[in-house]
C-alpha cells in the first residue's frame, strides 16, 4: 500500500484520438482504476500528435491499434518525438502495453498488404508484414508470465500484420485458440524487457486484471512498491472463465 500522502500512479496514453479501436480504452480505465482501488492517485496523460509532455511521470504507456489509415498519420511523429522520450523512459522502468497497430510500430517495420512500409521506432526485436487474409476472432493465450494466475490471457484479434520475433524477444505465450502473431508460428505477443505487446483487443485488461496488476507492479518496483493489496476479481474473472468455455466449445465442435 502506498505510504500516507497518496503516491502517483500515471499511464500515458499515445495518440488517443487516432490508436484506440476495438475498445482499447478500456485498457486505460482498467489501469487507472486497479491503481486507485489501491490507494493511489491516478493520473491520465495523453500524448498526441507533436506532444511529448510529462512523459517522464509515466509508469505504463498505453498504445493501441490502429488501421493501416491511423497508423499512417502517427509513425512519423512517433519517430520524430516520441522515441526518445520513450526510450528513456523505458530505460527508467517504466513499462509499455502496445495492442495491434501500437506493437507493429515498436517493432523495425509495418509493412502494409499494398507494400507501404511504416518504419517503426525498433523498441522490440520484430518485424511485421501484413498479408491479405485478416486474422479475426477469439483469441486465447498460454501467458509465458510465470507470476500469472490464471495462466490464461483472453482477448480478441483484427488485424493483417504478420509478425515475426527476432532472437531480443520472447513470445507473450501460446496461443491455444486463434491466430496470434502471424497464424503460423503458434505463438502471441511479444515480451522485451519492461515493454509487451499483444493482438488482444478486447479490450484486453478488463478481462485479464491479472495482467493488469503485472503491469501495475513492474512499473512501481522503482518506486519502492514491491506489492499490490489484493481487490475482489470475480466478475474479471468470471468474464475470463466465459471465453476460455466459449473457446473449449469452439474447438470441440
Ligand atoms: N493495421 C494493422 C493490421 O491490420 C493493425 C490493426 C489493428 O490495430 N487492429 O494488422
Amino acid at each position: 500500500m502506498p505510504r500516507s500522502k497518496k503516491q502517483a500512479f500515471t499511464v500515458g496514453w499515445l495518440y488517443p484520438d487516432l490508436m484506440n479501436i476495438y475498445g482499447d480504452r478500456g485498457n486505460i480505465l482498467t489501469l487507472l482504476k486497479r491503481a486507485e482501488w489501491r490507494g493511489f492517485e491516478a493520473k491520465l496523460i495523453e500524448l498526441g500528435r507533436g506532444t511529448t509532455q510529462q512523459m517522464e511521470e509515466v509508469d505504463v504507456f498505453f498504445f493501441g491499434g490502429g488501421q493501416d489509415r491511423e497508423q499512417a498519420l502517427v509513425y512519423a511523429d512517433l519517430l520524430e518525438f516520441k522515441q526518445p522520450p520513450l526510450e528513456q523512459a523505458v530505460r527508467n522502468g517504466a513499462g509499455v502495453l502496445a495492442v495491434c497497430g501500437g506493437y507493429q510500430l515498436l517493432g523495425h517495420y509495418y509493412q502494409t498488404a499494398d507494400g507501404e512500409l511504416f518504419p517503426g521506432i525498433a523498441m522490440i526485436d520484430v518485424k511485421t508484414e501484413a498479408g491479405k487474409r485478416r486474422f479475426i476472432g477469439d483469441v486465447v493465450v498460454d501467458a509465458n508470465i510465470d507470476t500469472l494466475n490464471p495462466k490464461t490471457l483472453v482477448g480478441f484479434e483484427n488485424h493483417s500484420g504478420r509478425t515475426f520475433l527476432g532472437p531480443k524477444a520472447r513470445p507473450l505465450g501460446k496461443t491455444r485458440l486463434g491466430s496470434g502473431n502471424n497464424g503460423s508460428d503458434g505463438m502471441e505477443g511479444c515480451l522485451q524487457g519492461t515493454v509487451l505487446g499483444t493482438y488482444m483487443h478486447g479490450s484486453l485488461l478488463p478481462k485479464n486484471p491479472h495482467l493488469a496488476d503485472y503491469l501495475i507492479r513492474s512499473a512501481l518496483i522503482r518506486r519502492g512498491v514491491d506489492e499490490l493489496s489484493p481487490l475482489d476479481d470475480s466478475v474479471e474473472l468470471a468474464a475470463h472463465e466465459r471465453i476460455l468455455q466459449r473457446a473449449q466449445h469452439a474447438q470441440s465442435r
